[in-house]
């Protein structure tokens, strides 16, 4: 930024400000709602004073808000807009107009809601969608309500579509009325103001609260709710992860919360959740109404799942077509996004799980707003026909397009064994950066979570599991724990290991079963774990197993090791075999001498090869390389680009096979 612009004090206040509301969910979701500030500055061009409004951007969240993430428009320009506005047809061209009020370098797109703050006199602005107010304005007695709990501190506005006519509208009110703080938009949310960045958010939070506490007067909590055995949730989330991957291969989020069991078991659920969902800024991802699913312990789950997923999708595509006109964008798909079972909980989908979760959030919100709106008189959301203008407003579907291309694993689910250290883990943070949700398991808890946050910390979804592939039970935990948490698996890479190396003579009983039991029994019980979900999902996946070049290149003091490794390279095409006509592709990785980061070379192992090579352990990873055809050492992050394009789409036609990455060791070549 030049020297001589600087962020006006005012501005500094509205991130504040906006920061505050924002983290208060009470107040506003993510992504939910909109702020601004009215300044007025020196053009550090011209050194004329300027009106600038400065207003979150679109698609932006406010809890995490900063000056970039605010637009900065002329407001003088934006205002002499208005004289322009032909009427209610007129929207789309004056957003587009929007664009030439921009003002100084480029920042994000100002906000759909840019035209009632920028017509609005106040200097200070916000627009929050509030539990409490939603649930008035979600209302058929809301006018009464707000009349009787604000007088004349409060209007109410019916409901139109946010736009041009919608901020004149507003002006047109608050001009004759000077007591007036602000207006519940019905079947919205709030609009409320200050002339100070204090005062507007004092404001904002004290009609907030009044709403709240009368909320909290005159409805109910739900009852304990009811919780069934079966199905369980791992059980379930298979077959739903299966109809709702239809039209695009989606993540799950599950939440089972006393208060969405509770809200289930009322008798009138169905029905509520059937008037169609309470917040028209959340259609994008809810869609209009959920999956509502009362299962029959007597019927097929598969068969009660296909006939309620084709009955869902049906009735969406005869809304869609009864409401779509010529100029109305194509059908976004079909599949729910939301589902609920009375007695199990909720499950949300989304592109990846940062977006299942956050539908989620959405309807959670919209489930208490329904039983407090139900509660205070009557739940009375918008109509279908406006639901779908706003679902289907070509303004709103621009932010679709503003997305960025999807990274190549969105949508996938991952269980990486032995992740948390060497190759486990550089295959579990590769498959994270790319997009997939991750878990990763490992004895070393710890190290698995560490690795999970990492994965987190980089923007993406990873979840730490304790988990000893010896042990059937852990491993049947583990692939549960999956399902439950992402809603099913795409991709397994078996990477788990043990450190051994005797010679014939010097090998247990004991330590052929331990080299057994965590590369030939382990893989094995993972991949039938994961094979039985992957088959009910019915979308196909990849096992990758970590074997080693020492499958296929015999050598002198390492029976029980390369034994094993050698029985689960061919376990790879015995399943590549059997796991082919469910489009699961399984493959290995024959890695060779991966010394650094490694959990296995440390202490005696490494001594012992040391010793047995005759070299310094600090020299191990230069006398491997020099042992290659490309001289070059290998390291974990080697091997995790070969899982990669393993499971990425690179190698669609490719299973039952083992790639190398040795540094070219002709001993190994495949034969
Ligand atoms: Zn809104």
């Amino acid at each position: 930024m030049p020297d001589d612009v600087s962020i006006p004090a005012e501005v500094l206040a509205l991130v504040a400000r906006s920061n505050s509301l924002g983290r208060d969910r009470r107040i506003t979701n993510y992504g939910g709602g909109n702020t601004s500030c009215k300044v007025e500055v020196e053009d550090p061009v011209t050194g004329e004073s300027r009106h600038l409004l400065w207003i979150k951007g679109s698609g932006g969240d406010l809890g995490s808000l900063t000056v970039d993430g605010l637009a900065v428009l002329d407001l003088d320009r934006v205002r002499a807009l208005r004289r322009r506005y032909r009427g209610p047809e007129d929207e789309a061209r004056l957003m587009g107009l929007l664009a030439y009020c921009r003002y100084g370098p480029a920042g994000p797109s100002p906000s759909l809601d840019t035209a009632f703050h920028a017509l609005l006199p106040a200097a200070h602005v916000d627009h929050t969608h509030a539990t409490a107010i939603v649930t008035l304005a979600t209302c058929a007695r809301g006018p009464e309500l707000v009349r009787e709990l604000f007088g004349d501190r409060v209007a109410w506005v019916d409901w139109r579509r946010p736009g041009f006519a919608l901020a004149v509208e507003l002006l047109e009110l608050v001009e004759g009325r000077p007591k007036l703080e602000g207006v519940v938009l019905a079947g919205h949310g709030l609009v409320s103001w200050g002339d100070t960045s204090e005062a507007c958010e004092a404001t904002t939070r004290s009609i907030i609260d009044a709403a709240a506490d009368l909320v909290a007067a005159r409805t109910t909590a739900p009852p304990a709710p009811r919780r069934t055995s079966t199905p369980r949730p791992a059980a379930l989330a298979p077959h739903l992860r299966r109809v709702c991957s239809t039209d695009r291969r989606s993540v799950a989020a599950f939440v089972d919360a006393p208060e969405v069991l509770g809200f289930l078991d009322n008798p009138t659920a169905r029905e509520l959740v059937d008037r169609g969902t309470s917040c028209p800024d959340h259609l994008l991802r809810t869609r209009d109404r959920p999956l509502f699913l009362d299962l029959d312990a007597d019927r097929d789950l598969r068969v009660q799942i296909d006939e309620a997923h084709r009955a869902y999708r049906d009735r969406y595509r005869a809304y869609y077509e009864r409401h779509a006109d010529a100029d109305s964008p194509p059908m976004r798909g079909a599949d729910p996004r939301v589902v609920l079972v009375p007695g199990v909980g909720m499950w949300t989908f989304g592109a990846d799980a940062r977006d299942a979760a956050i539908t989620a959030e959405y309807y959670r919100q919209a489930m208490e707003i329904m039983q407090a709106a139900e509660g205070l008189g009557g739940y009375r959301p918008l109509s279908d026909r406006e639901r779908f203008d706003i679902e289907y407003w070509d303004l709103e579907a621009a932010k679709l397009d503003r997305r960025p291309p999807p990274p190549a694993l969105q949508g996938v689910v991952a269980l990486v064994t032995g992740a948390a250290s060497g190759i486990g883990r550089a295959v579990a943070l590769a498959l994270g950066a790319a997009g997939a949700a991750v878990v990763a398991a490992d004895l070393d808890r710890p190290g698995a979570d560490a690795v999970a946050d990492e994965i987190e910390s980089g923007g993406g979804a990873g979840t730490g599991i304790a988990l000893d592939v010896a042990d059937e039970d852990s491993v049947i935990a583990a692939v549960e724990a999956t399902v439950e948490r992402y809603g099913g698996i795409d991709v397994l890479v078996n990477s788990a290991g043990v450190a051994s190396g005797e010679p014939l003579l010097d090998t247990t009983a004991e330590g052929w079963n331990e080299v057994a039991a965590v590369f030939g029994r382990g893989t094995f019980l993972l991949s039938r774990e994961v094979a039985r979900a992957m088959i009910t999902q019915g979308c196909g996946g990849d096992i990758v197993h970590i074997v080693s070049k020492n499958a296929v290149v015999a050598g002198p003091g390492n029976v029980a090791y390369a034994a094993a490794k050698a029985a689960q390279l061919h376990q790879v095409r015995l399943l590549a075999a059997e796991l082919g006509a469910h489009g699961i592709r399984v493959n290995a990785v024959n890695p060779d001498a991966v010394v650094r980061g490694s959990g296995l070379f440390r202490g005696e192992w490494a001594e012992a090869r040391a010793d047995a090579h005759g070299v310094s352990v600090e020299d191990l990873p230069s006398f491997y390389a020099s042992r290659t055809l490309l001289g070059e050492e290998v390291l974990p992050e080697h091997v995790a680009a070969a899982v990669l394009a393993l499971v990425d789409g690179t190698f669609p036609r490719t299973t039952g096979a083992y790639l190398p990455v040795d540094g070219g060791l002709p001993a190994a070549f495949p034969r």
